[in-house]
């Protein structure tokens, strides 16, 4: 790799690639290569309640995040293959594998007898179009002996801008399973506000970017902030701040009465055994000695 690189002095991420579309076909051919031989591992990054009139922070469940080290390519993030995979509907496929090695550290935790926490798991909008989506995945848990209650859903609002029946029917039977659902990046989307009604969603996480200002000079961040968690209060649901950095932002969201966090400030992704030992030791946040932001990240 260093030897290409001398020798081509426009070299950028991947010099082996001459441009984007030949990278992206890597990526493909590798996404199917891990998708049938491995190669796919899972972090756990906390959720916090914070809800006031508690001690502290209390670890209440986490979300999964996908990480991949791509034959031939290393580790690659979720921002670069995700869209490749929606691209080529391949990414139905990796939702399903997330799913299973979920499910599978799940059983894990539940056979052996100690207290359970829930974990989402990010789901793409091309799943919700199958309209066998709920179905396959209540199957799961069944063969599992999985509790629902264990398992909850990250959508984006683009899932729900198509207003297709399939993604409301899929929804309305997780929910009537008892598997919780989340708006993620909420926000950052384009989709009328309707669906927050008209859809049995439980939680709304508010993007990164907007938890990024707040404590900036004009508090222009604060002002989307608290508007975000009045109309969540008002429609009955729980909010979670995401990406909390700073105490600055930790405190200020508090006080807002946000009902939960996650970001580096308490807790980076970790690894699913680390992070059950944590939860079931009821510990507030992980070993301070630990390092605060993810290893090669
Ligand atoms: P997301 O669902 O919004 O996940 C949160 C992202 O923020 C994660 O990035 C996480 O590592 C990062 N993060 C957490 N705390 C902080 C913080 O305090 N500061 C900053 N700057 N970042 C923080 P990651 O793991 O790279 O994932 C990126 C996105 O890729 C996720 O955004 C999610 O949309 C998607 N993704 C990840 N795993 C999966 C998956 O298994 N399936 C699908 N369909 N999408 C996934
Ligand atoms: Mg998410
Ligand atoms: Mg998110
Ligand atoms: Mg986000």
């Amino acid at each position: 790799r260093a030897k290409e690189l001398g020798r081509n002095r426009f070299a950028t991420f991947h010099p082996e690639f001459q441009d984007k579309s030949s990278h992206q076909s890597a990526v493909i051919q590798a996404l199917r290569h891990s998708l049938r031989n491995g190669g796919f591992r899972l972090k756990l990054q906390p959720k916090f309640d914070i809800r006031s009139g508690q001690s502290g922070p209390r670890m209440i469940g986490a979300e999964a995040l996908l990480r991949w080290n791509a034959p031939g390519l290393g580790e690659t993030p979720p921002d670069v293959f995700i869209p490749i995979a929606e691209s080529t509907g391949l990414v139905r496929e990796l939702d399903a594998h997330v799913t299973k090695m979920l499910v599978g550290l799940l059983a894990g935790w539940n056979s052996d007898g100690g207290p359970c926490p829930t974990v989402a798991v990010n789901i793409s909008a091309q799943s919700f179009q199958d309209t066998r989506f709920a179905e396959r995945l209540l199957e799961l848990l069944a063969q599992n002996a999985v509790p629902p209650t264990a398992l909850s859903i990250e959508i984006t609002e683009t899932t729900l801008m198509k207003r297709s029946s399939s993604a409301s029917d899929n929804i309305r039977s997780l929910r009537a399973a008892g598997i919780t659902i989340a708006i993620d990046d909420f926000g950052t989307g384009y989709s009328s506000l309707s669906y927050l009604q008209r859809l049995p969603l439980a939680e709304l996480k508010i993007d990164r970017s907007f938890i990024a200002r707040i404590g900036g000079r004009d508090r222009d961040g604060e002002v989307i902030v608290t508007a975000i968690l009045l109309m969540a209060q008002a429609l009955g649901l729980r909010t979670v701040a995401e990406g909390v950095e700073t105490d600055a932002q930790f405190e200020w969201l508090r006080s807002e009465g946000c009902d939960m966090v996650q970001g580096y400030f308490l807790s980076p992704p970790l690894e699913p055994q680390e992070f059950i030992r944590l939860y079931r030791e009821g510990r507030a946040r992980p070993d301070p000695a630990a390092p605060t932001a993810e290893p090669g990240a």
